[in-house]
């Protein structure tokens, strides 16, 4: 009986896992989450044909992550029925200067990954805590850290700086990029479906709950829109995205916010919701006939429109653009208002392509070629997880 590759990619208010075959590009058997972790948790699990397979909701919020990850573990058992599983791969955010690529997790890593806990207090920690779980119930599972920030590394060091003081910069405090493993997975699609086009010139919008746009030369990363932190660049569900920083000062000074209410403002309180007081989920304010959905909706696009051409110059031109992610991948509009806006550069989208919402939606001769590929983050997780561990 083949072995099993299990995924988890723990996130802030989700677990997200995912069983492949420990092959070569091994096929997906189960996926599934648990969302809403410590409100009201909602448990689903599909097989790889999309059958729901488990499901379980709890009515108070007693499920923490620890216990979260504990249920995942056992749904994955059952769902495995006997069949073994031979290494976990992990989604962790911050992989630091030190980290460029995947890393089998021993002691002195799971120390290294914690000293970066400052720089994604909010993340890291939820990334951490079933590596240590999993390391102590079974010491010899082989263990792989994927990072978010790894895929970025290959940015010159003028992307990754800031225009602070020297010490500041050695300190760690510079640009590192995040969805790094969306924008690896996305590349790997392209190289199989358009050659030319991966290794040309290219911005990737990855637009979900989180969302940020990379450049992208010869299938590496130049330029991103998240910096030190995921709250940075674009106007998200709840986050601001880039922000003057005067307006924390003036927050600090002026309001009397501390540090908490500041952090809980930027990530949870902004972006969407906070622009449209309705809701951070875009399906939600597509529904909506208020005018500040629409204002929400607008700002999330012209923020795009404005990065896009700042990416752009970093690339000097464009040839390809990917829609990616929940919105990207599902919102025709979003798309259609996107390309109208770049306009200038050369974005063209044939509507009816854009209405289906797969693969090439430029019309035909565009000068530059616009895609809808769906990102499959835990697919790449459970690729790294195999190479490192040489089962392919
Ligand atoms: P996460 O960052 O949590 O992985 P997703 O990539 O799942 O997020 O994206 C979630 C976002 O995608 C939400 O704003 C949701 O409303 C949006 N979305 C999902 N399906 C659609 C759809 N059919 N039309 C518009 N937006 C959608």
């Amino acid at each position: 009986m083949t072995g099993c590759i299990a995924v988890l990619n723990a996130g802030s208010s989700s677990i997200k896992f995912a069983l492949y075959e420990a092959t070569d590009d091994g096929a997906l058997l189960f996926r599934g989450q648990i969302e809403n972790v410590g409100l009201a948790p909602h448990l689903k699990a599909v097989d790889a044909a999309g059958a729901v397979v488990a499901e379980h909701r709890w009515t108070s919020g007693a499920l923490d992550h620890h216990a979260a990850t504990a249920e995942i573990l056992k749904v994955g058992r059952e769902l495995l029925a006997g069949r073994p599983v031979i290494a976990f791969g992990h989604r962790v955010v911050h992989g630091g200067t030190e980290f460029a690529q995947p890393v089998l997790v021993d002691p002195a890593v799971i120390e290294a990954l914690a000293r970066l806990v400052p720089l994604a207090p909010l993340h890291q920690p939820h990334n951490l805590a079933p590596i240590e779980a999993i390391a102590a119930a079974a010491p010899t599972m082989p263990q792989v850290a994927c990072f978010d920030t790894a895929f970025h590394r290959t940015q010159p060091a003028l992307a990754q700086a800031f225009a602070l003081p020297r010490d500041l910069t050695a300190a760690g405090v510079r640009r590192y990029g995040f969805h790094g493993l969306s924008y690896d997975y996305i590349v790997s699609r392209l190289q199989a479906i358009d050659l030319v086009l991966a290794r040309s010139r290219l911005v990737i919008a990855h637009l979900g709950n989180g969302a940020s746009l990379c450049a992208i030369r010869d299938g590496r990363s130049v330029a991103n829109t998240m910096g030190f932190t995921a709250v940075d660049g674009l106007v998200m569900g709840t986050r601001t995205g880039s922000l003057d920083p005067g307006v924390l000062l003036y927050l600090m000074q002026e309001r009397g916010m501390d540090a908490k209410a500041i952090e809980d403002l930027l990530y949870r309180r902004s972006g969407l919701l906070g622009v449209s007081g309705i809701s951070s989920d875009m399906r939600t304010l597509r529904q909506s006939k208020a005018p500040a959905a629409a204002e929400a909706i607008a700002l999330f696009v012209y923020r795009i429109v404005r990065e896009t051409g700042s990416l752009a110059a970093a690339l000097g031109g464009l040839d390809g653009f990917v829609f990616t992610a929940g919105i990207g991948e599902n919102d025709a509009a979003v798309r259609a208002e996107v390309a109208a806006g770049c306009r200038w550069l050369g974005l063209d989208l044939d509507a009816d392509r854009n209405a289906k919402g797969q693969g090439v939606i430029s019309r035909d001769g565009a000068k530059v070629k616009v895609l809808v590929v769906p990102t499959d983050e835990e697919r790449m997780i459970a690729r790294y997880t195999g190479a490192v561990l040489g089962f392919r």
